[in-house]
């Protein structure tokens, strides 16, 4: 590993203007992916500034939602009452996740800053445009088994590891952050972004920001809302494809609605053509099931992946099979 210095925060100001005044640094907080990549070569910062005893870790009710801490853990947040009574689909994918060791070190803001897991971006002897730019893409021609279906570039075909993102995304939270000129709110579905000809940006957050919370509006959906991942072991491994599916029936009829993938894009994905047919039509398999299909008939896969179209299919479909029951199991 390439030697780094390393400094511990003491307040939010200073932490954000140590990481301005240095091109270099980069801020840590649990580590679990980025000790990782500097381990392989992957990143390489000069400075690593230590944001772990900043006070950013409270679980806590705003005007009609919940604020969750950039600093909690992912093991706290998903097994915190207010977010297991009020968001269980939040809980749900947290505890889908890694494993009980890392999930006890990992952050909210980590979660989100967390990289691609597509093996070429880790082998730094193969051509990767989001670690290297402008070198090629080893994985479109290569054994792409794990990667993108949909939104996919010429440049990167990279999925988004997370599974809390997904549930955020069906959620629609939004992402507080604090830089040099000040704070702003990013929706969570502008967080992410697609690899277009930049995969080597993966989110819109400045290389000097800081991530402060992540707020959940109100929610109408804790009652029917499922998470389902569908993976090649039943823990500790990333999805092929995850669905976050949450809805509002009333009587039958379903009034609200939100389907969100993870595993088949570069950011989590939004089941936009699922949710306009879910809403308003009555809550039964063949509407299920005509949301799946309109969902994937977008999907662009490769050599090795086009099993997910059909996976997705079937995944969308019990995802909301299963909300609909009204049902956590
Ligand atoms: Fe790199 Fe993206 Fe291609 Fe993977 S898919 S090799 S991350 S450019």
């Amino acid at each position: 590993m390439k030697p780094f210095s390393y400094v511990r925060a003491t307040s939010q100001g200073t932490a954000i203007q140590t990481v301005a005044g240095d091109q270099k640094a980069k801020f840590i907080a649990g580590g679990t992916n980025l000790l990782d990549l500097m381990k392989e070569g992957v990143m390489q910062p000069d400075r690593l500034v230590d944001i772990t005893r900043l006070p950013l870790e409270k679980v806590e009710t705003i005007s009609g939602g919940v604020r969750i801490g950039a600093l909690a853990r992912n093991s706290d947040v998903a097994n915190n009452k207010l977010i297991r009574d009020r968001y269980p689909l939040l809980s749900q994918a947290l505890l889908a996740g890694a494993s009980p060791q890392l999930r006890n070190m990992a952050t909210m803001g980590g979660n989100l800053m967390q990289r691609t897991r597509c093996y070429y971006f880790y082998d730094t002897a193969m051509p990767c445009n989001k670690r290297s730019p402008g070198s090629g893409c080893a994985a479109i021609e290569g054994y792409n088994r794990i990667h993108a279906i949909f939104g996919t570039s010429d440049k990167c075909i990279a999925t988004h590891p997370s599974d809390m993102c997904v549930a955020l995304a069906a959620l629609d939270a939004m992402v507080r952050v604090e830089g040099p000129n000040g704070e702003r709110q990013i929706p969570i579905s502008e967080f992410h972004r697609l690899p277009g000809d930049t995969p080597e940006i993966d989110t819109v957050l400045g290389r000097d920001e800081l991530i402060m919370a992540v707020d959940l509006p109100e929610s109408r959906f804790a009652r029917a809302s499922h998470y389902l991942k569908v993976r090649d072991r039943t823990s500790y491994a990333f999805a092929l494809v995850s669905v976050a599916a949450a809805l509002d029936i009333d009587n039958g009829t379903i009034r609200g609605a939100r389907v969100a993938m993870g595993g088949v894009a570069h950011k989590p994905w939004r089941a936009i053509a699922a949710e306009q047919i879910l809403v308003g039509a009555k809550a039964n398999a063949q509407t299920f099931q005509a949301a799946a299909e309109a969902t994937v008939r977008e999907a662009k896969p490769y050599q090795y992946n086009a099993f997910k179209v059909e996976m997705s299919k079937r995944a969308i479909a019990l995802a909301i099979a299963t909300a609909a029951e009204g049902t956590t199991a």
